[in-house]
């Protein structure tokens, strides 16, 4: 992945030696905490590396492999495929579909570095990677713990509804294990009037936390009360995944009339949107006083494929990018907090159309606001480009928050930290090469994006 060009390659090979052994800060990922709480052996490598990749999913779907070949449970419990080794095949025989994608970027590197695999998957070898992998998985030393310490990650945070009890975490945290495993408070359930199961949501975090939650006043006491047990569990931040960046802040009169309108389920068709908005307003003054920094991932269109959530719910593959306004949106949220140096707030785009045009210029202005890294269809080598080459000349390095693997396996940590340190040591020799940066700035700006500036958004001590 290093630049073709010798003499630029040599700069960024330099650059790349300096970064690739610091810890690993991972802020946002959805790694399984009962999986470290527990610390049993993962069970097969197609359960860990193909059925929860939903980059895999969505490519060996379009080209007409059924979801239920690779194991991914039905919602009406009809029947899938649950024989391990049937599902991998089903991924190696047709490996060569992710020529050129970042899927194979990580999945090879993860065969190599983790279990010492050094041919290229195939249907010749399926069987004898499968074994391989599978009599691995058993081992001591490929726990979940023990793999913790290997990969070196410093820091890890999962992804935890507003509803989750935290259990895992707390089995975690008594269990003297010194790994740092935090969880992040993700409310969608309970703040997105359009989620299935809302009101039962809100009954629920009622009973969790002993509010009323069927008024304002007490609905936002409760999520006062599950941030607070977030905070002591650990967390240092929330995440709030909406269909559009649009903010909202309301009059208390109209913001108590509008939830009124969400619980009675009268609302009209906007309005779904507009609670929203209030409650990413909501969420930023809460952040001020417990500190959590908040996180928007905007701009997906979750579930595009109604058949497939029909069949087998959300999160398999099927969301889209989508047009967002984040000048526009964000406007409500930065009038009121946005000269906030105590304020994080960090946005993630699936539209990338608005990185030059609006958010390196929102970014490289407002005290609150950072630009997540590039995410979903963009964590590749070129969409990270992308990114920097977009907003840099702008924003600068210090408006952005590093890197985050967004990972769904622990197995796969290592290889997305490598694929970007990597990528960050090329474009940063680029700039080297072409006399726009000192090599030392470039090694101190290399560390910064691969440590340093996760590290400071996100409140973790390395
Ligand atoms: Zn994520």
């Amino acid at each position: 992945m290093l630049p073709a060009d010798p003499g630029v390659r040599r700069i960024a090979r330099s650059l790349y030696e300096s970064t690739r052994a610091l810890p690993i800060v991972s802020p946002h990922g959805h790694c399984d905490p009962a999986a470290l709480a527990g610390d049993t052996a993962f069970t097969s490598p197609a359960t860990e590396l193909v059925t929860k990749d939903h980059y895999l999913l969505r490519m060996l779907y379009s080209q007409g492999v059924p979801l239920e070949a690779l194991g991914v449970p039905r919602r009406d419990g009809g029947p899938v495929v649950s024989d391990g080794r049937q599902i991998w095949r089903e991924l190696a025989t047709r490996y060569t579909l992710f020529r050129g994608t970042p899927s194979m970027l990580w999945l090879d590197h993860t065969l190599q570095e983790v279990f010492g695999v050094t041919e290229r998957l195939s249907a010749k070898n399926a069987d004898a990677v499968y074994d391989d992998i599978s009599a691995r998985l058993l081992q001591q030393d490929y726990r979940p713990r023990a793999l913790f310490d290997r990969f070196g990650i410093a820091f890890l945070a999962t992804t935890d509804g507003a509803l989750d009890t935290l259990e895992s975490h707390a089995r975690l945290r008594q269990s003297g294990w010194a790994g740092r495993v935090v969880p992040t408070f993700r409310p969608d359930d309970v703040v997105d009037p359009d989620r299935p199961g809302f009101h039962a949501h809100i009954a629920t975090l009622g009973e969790l936390t002993g509010a009323d939650t069927y008024r304002w006043a007490g609905y936002l006491d409760a999520l006062r009360s599950r941030r607070a047990a977030f905070v002591a569990a650990g967390a240092t931040a929330s995440d709030h995944g909406h269909p559009s960046p649009a903010t909202a802040d309301l009059s208390r009169r109209e913001a108590e009339d509008l939830f009124g309108r969400m619980v009675a389920g009268t609302g009209q068709p906007r309005d779904a949107e507009l609670f929203r908005g209030q409650m990413l307003v909501e969420m930023a003054a809460m952040s001020m006083d417990d500190g959590l920094a908040l996180q928007i991932h905007a701009g997906a269109w979750r579930d595009h494929n109604p058949t497939m959530a029909a069949r087998f719910g959300p999160d398999q593959g099927a969301d889209i990018p989508t047009t967002a306004d984040y000048v526009g949106g964000l406007k409500p949220l930065l009038d009121r907090f946005g000269n906030e140096p105590r304020l994080t707030v960090i946005v993630y785009t699936l539209d990338e159309t608005t990185y030059s045009r609006e958010l390196a210029p929102l970014a490289g202005h407002y005290p609150a606001l950072r630009l997540g890294p590039p995410w979903w269809f963009f964590d590749s080598p070129e969409g990270m480009r992308r990114f920097y080459r977009s907003v840099v000349e702008t924003a600068g390095f210090a408006n952005t928050v590093g890197f985050n693997d967004d990972s769904r396996s622990l197995l796969s940590v290592p290889a997305r930290h490598d694929v970007a340190r990597r990528l960050n040591a090329g474009y940063l020799a680029d700039l080297v090469a072409e006399h726009r940066m000192e090599e030392s700035d470039a090694a101190e700006t290399a560390a910064d994006l691969a440590l340093n500036l996760a590290c400071r958004a996100f409140r973790v001590d390395p």
